[in-house]
């Protein structure tokens, strides 16, 4: 059995491990256009700010790794430019190359959005495309003075953290009315304040264009203008589904369609991680939920299925932590604003609390708990100090589609330099019981 895998990240490289353990005696052939595997993303905002040195420590293991202990037929350089029913033709070292399949596994990923503006082409306006985005990143920044980021989603504000800590002169422009705009604006006045501190944050304005000579020297928004010695732009992603829609169908979120098997629509064509839809938990609604750790499961889960046992992937609930200097952030599930946008008939507690017991100088976490009117658990998101381990506890009950008594009565643990015994999530589920009419 021959098994064809486009892309050698997180989902691709999951997949074709789990297949080689149940089935060592399959061909599992791994096609990535990059020179890495196994790369991780999410690290390129810390390699930027220099909190490690090594540029591959951003790839867990390497090609040779996988080639050598776990049989893997890895193929990098290699870029997939065609397919067809039972082949694919790849460019690989300057040729074109055909390889023929027995099942396939689109693992392709996510592309940044271009912003589509004059001059987008020029010299040092970099997207944070690849791992060797990062590279590139750091070395302009190390020479740079001012420098620009378009867009303040996760990505934006964590390239705003690394360049600002390198003692930068950094502008951020966002087109929405606040930082980070899926969250609700209480949260996001908190993080709008902590950037305030270290950069120039522009709400509600546009990028219109960019000019320059041979490389660009400005950044032109529908109100003022930027001078820059180089621009990021980071104003979300698409899924990257350029040769997986030539034979398989797409869902409404333009990701590749998949049921729980991560079957695409086609016999013996699978599609994993950011390049897929999924299911959302919360909305119980097929979603795209371009994050890495359902990336990893997906590719564990279509490995399982292709390798021919059966395996449901749940879906996710989109939990996702960041931060930005001192700040921690973190949501999981719906803000208030998604879940009025779904059609929810919502209540909603805010709490503002120390996070550790008053003794300790730990700061303050600030909370918000969205429920249903059946006081069905819609979303959590946190901003401050403690904020990591509230996410995983909320994430864990957001996945057992938990109410709010139960994030009232869940006994999370005691430790006054961490913790309350009235901990900040269950204060707000108690406030939550008012709105709801529960005694
Ligand atoms: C700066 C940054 C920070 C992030 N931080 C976080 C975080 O903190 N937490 C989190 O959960 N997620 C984070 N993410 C998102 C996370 O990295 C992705 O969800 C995850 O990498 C998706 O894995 P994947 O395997 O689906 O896709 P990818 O890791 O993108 O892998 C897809 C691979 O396919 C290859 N490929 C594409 N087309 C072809 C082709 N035609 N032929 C051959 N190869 C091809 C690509 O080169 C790529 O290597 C971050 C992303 C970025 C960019």
């Amino acid at each position: 059995m021959r098994v064809a895998i486009i892309g050698g990240g997180a989902a691709g490289m999951s997949a074709a491990s789990r297949i080689k353990a149940i089935r060592p005696d399959w061909i599992v052939s791994v096609f990535e256009k990059t020179n890495f595997v196994s790369h991780a993303p999410c690290g390129i905002p810390f390699y930027v700010s220099g909190f490690f040195e090594h540029f591959d420590e951003l790839c867990t293991y390497d090609a040779n790794f996988f080639r050598s202990e776990r049989n893997i037929d890895v193929h990098t350089n290699s870029e997939v430019i065609d397919i067809s029913e039972n082949s694919l033709v790849v460019e690989e070292m300057g040729k074109e190359r055909e390889y023929e399949w027995d099942k396939l596994l689109f693992a392709t990923g996510a592309k940044p959005k271009r912003l589509a503006v004059q001059n987008e082409d020029l010299e040092g306006i970099i997207y944070v495309e690849d791992i060797l985005a990062a590279e590139k990143i750091k070395r302009l920044a190390l020479k740079s003075e001012k420098i620009v980021i378009v867009g303040s989603g996760y990505i934006g504000v964590e390239m705003a953290d690394a360049v600002s800590k390198l003692g930068k002169k950094v502008t951020v422009i966002e087109i929405a009315e606040r930082p980070l705009p899926e969250y609700d604006a209480e949260i996001a006045a908190i993080l709008k304040s902590e950037m305030e501190k270290y950069v120039n944050l522009r709400l509600s304005e546009k990028v219109v264009a960019f000019e320059g000579k041979d490389r660009v020297e400005r950044v032109v928004t529908d109100k003022t203008e930027y001078e820059c010695d180089f621009v990021i732009v980071a104003i979300g992603v698409r899924p990257n589904v350029d040769l997986a829609k030539k034979i398989v169908k797409l869902g409404k979120s333009g990701a590749i369609r998949t049921n729980r098997k991560l079957e695409t629509n086609k016999e013996g064509i699978y599609a994993a991680g950011d390049c897929a839809e999924t299911f959302n938990i919360v909305t119980e609604k097929p979603d795209w939920i371009h994050l890495a750790t359902p990336a990893n499961k997906m590719g564990y889960v279509a490995g399982v299925n292709i390798a021919g046992f059966e395996l449901e992937y749940p879906g996710a609930v989109k939990c996702q932590l960041t931060s930005f200097h001192d700040l921690e952030i973190g949501k999981v599930g719906l803000s208030e604003y998604e879940a009025i946008k779904e059609g929810y008939k919502v209540v909603s507690a805010f709490v503002t609390s120390k996070s550790s017991a008053k003794y300790f100088q730990n700061g303050l976490i600030h909370l918000k708990v969205v429920a249903d009117q059946n006081g069905k658990l819609l979303g959590v998101q946190a901003a401050g100090n403690g904020v990591g381990m509230r996410i995983y506890g909320a994430t864990s009950l957001l996945y057992k589609k938990a109410n709010v008594r139960d994030l009232f009565f869940t006994d999370f643990p005691y430790y006054p330099p961490v913790s309350r015994v009235w901990d900040p999530l269950v204060i707000a589920a108690r406030n939550l019981f008012r709105k709801l009419g529960i005694p």
